[in-house]
């Protein structure tokens, strides 16, 4: 029987390894994939955001209010770039995302894996569990491909349920909910939002820096700022992939979602209209369809003219109504998309929902349910904001349960 065996090569779990490995406990990782950490190469669009220097609860949510700040202050930024930096690689920080200061995801893997290595971590890759059964002392764990295991402490590392083709299935949260364990209904986030809106369309590929806002059923769920990207059937960019927790949300409790573009924060209503009338002045012989030159990407001024019901754009701009300037400025200040969803898990960064958080007892990141069973990263309810937040929580929590995996004492 093995001491402790990890199901799951991810962030979570490759990190839980190496910190028991080196406190001398005989870990062993089995993995579904031909490799391990697979996802980690493709984080931060092959750069890997691995943390973030500015990192507090308020970044991470959960079906129930649950209190993550010992995780956090007992495995944070410092940490972490601690960590890193004695596996080897040296930090790189824009603004307050982290990459590695090679801009390579495949360092961050193959640092793991060189330690991995070197503490001599059993690594079975090619290996699906789908489910593991207690003994009457430890635990015994079955494998898709007909093979058996055991091992005193078992720690499950599944992540969600995003980038199917990466291993990511779901199947951890069927294993975990045989033992006792809730699953708060999953739905992907950090992903594309699908609109309805025609416009979207018609300004596919084209970038504007705004400001978001998403309403649900009328009500303002979240703010931010940054470019946004139109495409085919809706939009993406920073500040929507920020925003998509709440659309998806919403979208899983089929509520009605809009989204508002503000294309100058910077300017009040007010300004806004003074700005349109002293272009109007400046220039009374150009046509309506020419009044946003210079002041719009060429590919957001028809569908803003449209959406504010301007016709006969040919018109000179001095026979521009006030209602219709009005309108303008409206469109301008909050041009609007109905919401209808987003892309799925094979799109998404990351899984919201999962195993309760309150059937884990965060000190030791052991499950409430079953003795000597321990879940980290992604597949428990917790997720993060965009940013380096989610592999903060996969390294933080892998932590834990590599530190207590390696204690003598019973951990339920
Ligand atoms: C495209 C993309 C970009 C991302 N970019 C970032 C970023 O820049 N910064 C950031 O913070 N986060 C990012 N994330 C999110 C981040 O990668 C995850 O939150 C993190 O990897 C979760 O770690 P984990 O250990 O919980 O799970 P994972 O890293 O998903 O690992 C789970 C492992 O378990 C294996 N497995 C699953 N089921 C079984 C089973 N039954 N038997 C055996 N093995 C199994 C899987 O094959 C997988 O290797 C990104 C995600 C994606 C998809």
């Amino acid at each position: 029987m093995r001491d402790v065996i990890i199901v799951g090569g991810g962030a979570s779990g490759l990190v839980a390894a190496i910190v028991a490995a080196r406190k001398g406990t005989q870990v062993c990782i089995i993995e579904r994939s031909n490799r391990v950490g697979k996802k980690i190469l493709v984080t931060g669009n092959g750069r890997c955001n691995m943390t973030n220097t500015q990192i507090t609860p308020k970044q991470y949510h959960s079906y129930d209010s649950v209190d993550i700040k010992s995780v956090l202050e007992r495995f944070g930024y410092e940490e972490t770039k601690n960590f890193f930096m004695e596996l080897g690689i040296m930090p790189l920080i824009e603004g307050k995302k982290v990459y590695p200061l090679s801009e390579q995801a495949t360092s961050v893997l193959d640092v793991l894996r060189m330690e991995i290595e070197r503490l001599g971590v059993e690594v079975i890759t090619d290996t699906k569990i789908t489910e593991i059964k207690p003994k009457k002392e430890g635990w015994q764990l079955f494998s898709e491909e007909g093979q058996t295991f055991e091992a005193h402490k078992v720690i499950m590392a599944t992540g969600g349920m995003t980038n199917t083709s990466l291993g990511c299935d779901g199947l951890g949260y069927e294993i975990l909910k045989k033992l006792g364990h809730t699953l708060k209904t999953p739905f992907p986030i950090l992903v594309h939002l699908l609109s309805s809106s025609p416009y979207c369309k018609m300004m596919k590929g084209t970038k504007v820096k705004a400001n978001v806002k998403i309403f649900v059923e009328g009500k303002l769920g979240r703010e931010e700022y940054g470019e946004v990207l139109f495409t085919e059937d809706g939009l993406s960019g920073p500040p929507i992939f920020q925003i998509s927790r709440v659309a998806s949300l919403a979208a899983l409790n089929k509520q009605d979602t809009e989204l508002t573009l503000d294309l100058f924060p910077n300017l009040s209503e007010d300004e806004m209209i003074s700005l349109l009338y002293e272009r109007i002045t400046a220039h009374p012989e150009r046509t309506i369809e020419q009044l946003l030159i210079g002041m719009l990407h060429k590919r957001v001024i028809m569908p803003v003219l449209k959406a504010a019901h301007i016709e006969s754009i040919h018109r000179l701009l001095e026979q521009l109504e006030y209602d219709e300037v009005m309108r303008l400025v409206q469109v301008l200040k909050a041009f609007n998309f109905s919401i209808q969803g987003t892309r799925g898990y094979k799109f998404a960064q990351v899984t919201a929902g999962g195993i309760r958080a309150t059937e884990i007892d965060f000190q030791t990141m052991a499950s409430l349910k079953a003795k000597n069973l321990y879940i980290t990263g992604e597949v428990m309810d917790v997720d993060g904001d965009c940013g380096g937040y989610n592999l903060q929580w996969a390294w933080a929590t892998g932590f834990i349960a590599g530190e207590s995996v390696s204690r003598n004492e019973d951990n339920k």
